[in-house]
């Protein structure tokens, strides 16, 4: 196990760095009340070239991986998660064609995804299937060289930006076997966005509902063969888990060094709040859980430019997204703690960091559906302690 940091990791680490103090910082809360999707901050982030770390080189990314890519998410994380999401996106959407595509499929929708150029979504969750994915309801039926979709998308993030979406359905009657994958262009006949949520946080980022009406789709933009997409979406989630665990990780960062300034500043008792005990404390384990998330998310991404991301490393991955995410609930709430009032007030990001803390625990796989993969490799031996 190896996961120093190269040069290029560095080098990514802190060109994010400096959009996220420049660029993203002074936008976060404003893009947070008006819930307008920022496009400047893409802009930015594709002229860094941070759109295509996990996007191979001869698909016009940098290839430079999983671990660059959870640098990048957790120095944005620190000012903004919304923004975060953007970069977590350019690898959400773009992972099952890179997993499951074909050689013309990758050329096409993932050189276009690096540049910036067009954006996606990742369409699996459904108004009746959530972590029970294999119980999606959407249909594709083959009609010559095409297929007729028909089906609704729920909380899809940034589906109502995306240039085309990554969509998931049913083109036979044998449950998860049947599962088949599609690159749908937005702008397709019969797909549309009747609306979008109103949600509690990482407002920046809208979150659409997909409904596809007769939707004709070229059986070319089939990811992979029919019916073996599940796997897809299913690997595309395990490589993705450790960039969400950075946006829990950054997440604690920024609010916990945002508390520390406060509290060296603000007096009760004739003393800084950092003198007092209680507060130290609270500062010293937030301290303690972003280390070992921070251990935890940068294995996992290792792990996964490793291509170890199957079910035998799963575990890990889980690990890592399920104790980083609660990490930056615990640690926001904590931050506020410090704050006392001001913390609860919107002149401080603190209550931001909060609501967007709690989308993370949610998000491409639930804590509990977490611990059941984490509980599952113990009860089979996949992992052991003996
Ligand atoms: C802001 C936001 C953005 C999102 N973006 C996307 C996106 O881009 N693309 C996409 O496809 N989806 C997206 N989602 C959907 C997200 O992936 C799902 O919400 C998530 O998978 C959980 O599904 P659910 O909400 O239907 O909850 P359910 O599956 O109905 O679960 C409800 C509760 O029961 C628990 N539970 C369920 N099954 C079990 C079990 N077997 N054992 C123990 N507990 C269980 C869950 O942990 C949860 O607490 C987004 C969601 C949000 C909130």
């Amino acid at each position: 196990m190896d996961y120093e940091l190269t040069d290029a990791h560095k080098l990514i680490r802190d060109t994010a760095k400096r959009i996220a103090k420049e660029k993203v910082a002074p936008r976060a809360a404003e893009m947070d009340e008006s819930g307008e999707y920022p496009h400047d901050i893409f802009d930015a982030f594709a002229e860094a070239g941070l759109l295509g770390l996990t996007i191979p080189e001869q698909y016009g990314g940098s290839g430079a991986g999983f671990m660059a890519l959870a640098l990048a998410v957790e120095e944005t994380a620190k000012y903004c998660n919304s923004s975060a999401l953007i970069l977590l996106l350019s690898a959400l959407s773009t992972q099952p064609i890179n997993l499951g595509g074909s050689e013309e499929q990758k050329h096409e929708w993932l050189s276009k995804s690096a540049t910036g150029a067009i954006k996606g979504a990742f369409c699996l969750t459904e108004p009746n299937s959530g972590s029970d994915a294999a119980a999606l309801e959407s249909r594709a039926v083959r009609d010559g060289d095409d297929y007729i979709i028909d089906g609704e998308k729920m909380y899809i993030s940034g589906g109502s930006v995306a240039h085309y979406v990554c969509y998931f359905a049913k083109s036979g009657q044998n449950g998860s076997k049947s599962i088949s994958g599609f690159i749908i262009p937005t702008d397709s006949p019969g797909f549309s966005v009747p609306a979008c949520d109103r949600k509690m946080g990482v407002i920046g980022i809208p979150t659409a509902n997909i409904l596809l009406q007769d939707c004709r789709v070229s059986a070319a933009n089939r990811i992979g063969e029919e019916g073996r997409a599940f796997k897809t979406a299913m690997l595309t989630l395990n490589t993705c888990r450790p960039v969400v665990g950075a946006r829990g990780l950054g997440l604690a960062e920024g609010a916990i060094a945002y508390a520390l300034d406060f509290a060296r500043e603000r007096k009760t008792f004739g003393q800084p709040l950092v003198e007092h005990q209680a507060i130290q404390f609270m500062l010293a384990d937030a301290a303690i859980d972003i280390e070992a998330s921070r251990q935890l998310v940068y294995h996992a991404a290792w792990l996964v430019d490793q291509g170890k991301y199957d079910r035998e490393h799963a575990p890990y991955l889980s690990i890592a997204k399920a104790y980083a995410t609660e990490t930056g609930n615990r640690v926001a709430s904590d931050a506020i703690q410090i704050l006392g009032a001001q913390g609860y007030m919107k002149d401080h990001p603190l209550e931001r960091h909060y609501r967007d803390a709690r989308q993370l625990m949610i998000v491409e796989g639930t804590s509990q559906i977490q611990r059941l993969v984490i509980a599952r490799a113990m009860i089979n031996g996949d992992i052991t302690y003996w």
